[in-house]
């Protein structure tokens, strides 16, 4: 693969402006770019541009068959990619643009295959970040952007994050500080009646019912590595994963609580170094150096935040294994964080 000299924008107040402007020189160019979004950090390139595509595709490892997720700054754009927007789509666009909603809709022609993963159909969405924003109007592109990882690793949240996946591997790392959100966006599939989210995130299925009524639920929180049926293409690859194997402990908080401290004592008396990723209220309960909080265990907007930061800092201690208090809301985003957490990890206990 070719090697890259990685460019590091630091973006503050003073410098905003000149530092979009060139890297949408090299997004015009051609080039990779990875920028701050509210979401995760994504890694862009000029959508229509098949060229720069594949070098997103190379620089993250990524399977080809799964379609990247192209970003837009306006209506117009919008409609200048796609055809057939429904009503429900112009809905939800209305309501929840910019911010984390994907919609997948039938593509118009302009959209390379390479982009769609050879689908007819092409994912869009209006991400809620300044820098992300400005990036695409003064481009004047859309942009292709998954998030800016190596594939299969955790989602990064930070320009450091992907410095240590990606440095060698792409043109410019704009770093805009910590995202917001934290994990991916929904994704949701318009072409069918009813719609179908393929993916949960922080915009809830009860916010889209809300404005649209009911719709399906096209996802489930495991693995399908030999499933050929999935509807998202991204659904049956492995995802999100740390070094170290993650055991994933599900219940309610007391009854965790127990179980991941027999399995510290266990462990420890093995001799493998161990991270705990626990809910403030578990944290108390437990002595040892690599604990990383996931936030009140009621606010899962603080556990979205947290956990692929949280995944990362364990591999940065190069644990063995890390035992993930699963005792957080799983309501609204919280349904998201659990989704990603059952895929990241090699064994989930009920208690
Ligand atoms: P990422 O960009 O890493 O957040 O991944 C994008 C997600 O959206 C993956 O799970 C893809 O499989 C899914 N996706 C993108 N485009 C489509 C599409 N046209 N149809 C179904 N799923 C899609
Ligand atoms: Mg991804």
């Amino acid at each position: 693969m070719k090697t890259y000299r990685t460019r590091i924008f630091r973006i503050d107040e003073n410098n905003l402006e000149e530092a979009i402007a060139e890297a949408a020189a090299i997004i015009k160019e051609g080039g990779t770019v990875a920028f701050p979004t509210e979401t995760v950090y994504g890694l862009g390139a000029d959508a229509l541009n098949p060229e720069a595509v594949k070098a997103i595709f190379q620089a993250k490892g990524r399977p080809a068959d799964n379609p990247l997720i192209v970003h837009v700054s306006s209506k117009e754009q919008c409609e200048s990619l796609v055809k057939n927007i429904s009503d429900k789509a112009v809905l939800l666009m209305n309501i929840f643009w910019p911010g984390p909603l994907t919609l997948i809709m039938e593509r118009k022609q302009v959209v390379p295959d390479i982009t769609t993963g050879g689908l007819d159909t092409v994912a869009l969405r209006m991400p809620d970040n300044k820098v992300a924003m400005e990036l695409i109007k003064c481009s004047g592109k859309a942009i292709a952007a998954p998030s800016a990882n190596r594939s299969g690793k955790p989602s990064p949240t930070t320009a450091e994050h992907v410095i240590s996946d990606l440095d060698g591997r792409i043109d410019v790392v704009i770093d805009g500080g910590p995202v917001i959100v934290g994990v991916e966006s929904t994704v949701i599939d318009m072409t069918t009646e009813p719609p179908a989210i393929l993916r949960p995130g922080m915009v809830s299925q009860q916010d889209i019912e809300n404005e649209i009524g009911s719709v399906d639920i096209g996802y489930d929180d495991k693995v399908h590595p030999d499933n050929k049926e999935v509807r998202s293409p991204g659904m049956k690859y492995t995802h999100y994963s740390p070094d170290a194997n993650v055991i994933l402990v599900e219940g309610n908080n007391e009854n965790v609580t127990k179980k991941i401290s027999q399995m510290f004592s266990d462990f420890q008396m093995r001799g493998a170094k161990i991270g705990l990723l626990l809910t403030e209220e578990s944290a108390k309960h437990f002595v040892s150096k690599e604990i990383f909080s996931l936030g009140r265990k009621d606010k899962p907007e603080e556990t979205a935040s947290s956990l692929f930061f949280g995944l990362r800092y364990m591999d940065e201690k190069k644990v063995d294994v890390i035992l993930v208090d699963g005792s957080f809301s799983h309501l609204g985003v919280g349904a998201a964080v659990s989704n990603r957490i059952r895929k990241a990890a090699e064994m989930i206990i009920k208690v």
